[in-house]
């Protein structure tokens, strides 16, 4: 699984990233085109595609991304809160088809969604 999924050549080591956080099951690493200050992103080491695809054999992973996700991003200087973005498939704007967190902060943040 997973040969060509750009993430699981991350965690394998096969393309370099900006490593934030590494443990048995979770890579952290900081997004190549950042749309904040502070942009990285929490992925698991298993290729799952996207939320979409878990079941619950996956819930104590998936609790484990975000207990792990405010301490990751406290100590990547974001004190004040951030951004959680979980994006699911093409109508969820997915592009990278394995599942990732993205932690966003610093800077204005603003609202996700628009009420005009
Ligand atoms: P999504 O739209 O939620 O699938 O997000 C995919 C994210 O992966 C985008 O924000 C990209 O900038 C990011 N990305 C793609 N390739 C890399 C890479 N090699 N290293 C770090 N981030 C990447
Ligand atoms: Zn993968």
């Amino acid at each position: 699984m997973g040969d060509n999924c750009i993430f699981c050549k991350i965690v394998r080591g096969e393309i370099p990233c900006r490593k934030v956080h590494e443990d048995d099951e979770l890579l952290a690493f900081h997004d190549i085109n950042p749309v904040a200050p502070v942009h990285f992103m929490l992925v698991t080491k298993q290729h799952l595609v996207s939320l979409a695809e878990a079941d619950d054999s996956h819930a104590a992973l998936l609790g484990r991304m975000l207990v792990l996700a405010p301490r990751l991003a406290k100590q990547q200087g974001l004190h004040n809160g951030f951004r959680t973005v979980i994006n699911t498939g093409k109508g969820g704007g997915q592009e990278v088809f394995h599942l990732h967190v993205h932690i966003i902060g610093g800077g204005l943040i603003p609202p996700m969604v628009r009420r005009d």
